[in-house]
């Protein structure tokens, strides 16, 4: 048989609310009767969602398909700063529970018809009288349009307890808005036939509430509430997010560690005339000689970046040294064993670097950050990090006249800086 509608009318229920939620950006959204999360694994690409959270009757429906809503690996290796967490309760929309109150939009997606009409006087007093969102998304059968349904004899599920007519409906949704005060505009999805539609309406009779008032209204239910905690949490997760310092430090050190061995590389490469190991660099990187070519356009931009920023350290360090040495060696003194180190300005990584200056918000911040790093070096004034080129036995000759050069450069001691008492910028209240 040919399907009525296209796409499916309940993939037009949730595209419904969907929409609203690309129009409005609610923070906070609840959908009751949640049932396998179908509608919840689509609303959690909406970013601007802060707190997702779904309530069904039945636990078993939940707990199903509840580990789709997971992050997924692109969540972990490329954290935003939104932030989500998404928690799903076993309870009843009969009952209250105080976790779910002052939401930005609560959703009741063909919910209410499984209800005795008893328990929707409940629903409505839970919902609009003490969860009080501020908006309210109700969608249910519309009877009038049953006669189109071919086949259908009785209701449209074997749970449901009533079908309600237009009329029905918009007389239950009138009494909420009085009783509660809100407002309801009514829709629906799923058109009729042409030439019916004034007739029957939609297939799905849709109410969109708005509480009159704003937010003082829900304040002032609050103030008089009671905490009650009825349901019982069954899954709870947070998506990683550069909000969280840790995750921060983790994708601001990935950034500072690739761009500062890029730039060594090709200051190198233009010092040295040694080749330029890029393409090793992105072999490492497990960029195999397809992937290189296939993306050569972003290989191009990040290389042209990379030669204006080896371009901008050279100009700096020439300003600081007056020779513009490249390498430095450190080490005890006395080790015949010396590392030859390539010094990488802060300025220049902050600068040169995008998401290096976006993360960190400033040198200071960057070189707070990189203090506590235990795999990296830092210059003893703290302006520069040290990068080991290669180790190699130095001959006498050679020794002492880097230890000259060493004991007049700033380089002298290669160590991480120790953190000073005072840093000039609280580097957690700059991100
Ligand atoms: N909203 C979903 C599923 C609708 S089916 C969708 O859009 O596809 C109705 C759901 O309501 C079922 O999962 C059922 O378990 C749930 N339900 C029924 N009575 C309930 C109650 N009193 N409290 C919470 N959920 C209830």
């Amino acid at each position: 048989m040919e399907p009525m509608f296209t796409p499916a009318l309940h993939r037009q229920r949730h595209q419904f609310v969907i929409d609203f939620v690309k129009r409005k950006k609610p923070k906070k959204v609840l959908d009751l009767g949640c049932c396998e999360c179908v509608l919840l694994k689509q609303l959690k690409f909406h970013r601007e969602i802060e707190l997702l959270v779904g309530l069904d009757i039945d636990g078993a429906q939940i707990k199903k398909k509840m580990h789709g809503l997971a992050p997924i690996s692109t969540d972990y290796l490329q954290p935003s700063y939104d932030q989500l967490r998404i928690e799903l309760y076993q309870g009843s929309v009969t009952e209250k529970d105080a976790r779910l109150r002052g939401f930005d939009l609560v959703t009741s997606i063909e919910l209410i018809e499984h209800l005795t009409l008893a328990d929707v006087e409940l629903f409505s007093e839970v919902v609009f009288g003490y969860l009080t969102p501020e908006a309210v998304i109700v969608s249910t059968p519309n009877s009038d349009f049953n006669p189109f349904l071919p086949g259908l004899v009785g209701f449209r599920h074997i749970d449901h307890k009533f079908e309600w007519t237009r009329a029905e409906f918009k007389s239950w949704a009138m009494k909420v808005c009085l009783q509660y005060g809100y407002e309801v505009e009514l829709t629906g999805v799923g058109q009729a036939p042409p030439g019916q539609r004034e007739r029957v309406g939609f297939c799905s009779q849709i109410g969109v509430f708005h509480r009159l008032g704003g937010k003082e209204h829900y304040n002032m239910f609050d103030e008089d509430a009671e905490d009650v905690f009825s349901y019982t949490l069954l899954y709870s997760i947070i998506y990683p997010s550069l909000h969280d310092n840790n995750i921060l430090r983790r994708v601001l050190m990935c950034e500072v560690v690739y761009w500062a061995e890029k730039l060594k590389r090709r200051w190198i490469a233009e010092e040295t005339g040694e080749r330029d190991d890029t393409d090793d660099l992105c072999q490492a990187e497990g960029e195999g000689g397809e992937c290189f070519r296939a993306s050569e356009r972003h290989v191009d931009t990040e290389e042209t970046q990379t030669a204006a920023c080896g371009a901008e350290m050279k100009t700096l360090v020439d300003q600081e040294e007056e020779d513009g040495e490249l390498f430095w060696r450190h080490g005890k003194p006395d080790s015949d064993k010396w590392h030859r180190c390539v010094s990488v300005p802060l300025a220049v990584l902050w600068c040169c670097c995008p998401k290096v200056s976006v993360l960190s918000g400033s040198v200071s911040n960057l070189r707070l950050l990189l203090m506590d790093e235990p795999g990296v070096k830092l210059s003893q004034d703290g302006s520069a990090m040290l990068l080991d080129h290669q180790e190699q036995d130095l001959d006498d000759d050679d020794e002492e006249e880097h230890r000259a050069d060493l004991e007049d450069s700033p380089y002298a001691e290669a160590r991480q800086c120790p953190p000073s008492a005072e840093p000039e910028e609280d580097w957690e209240a700059n991100v």
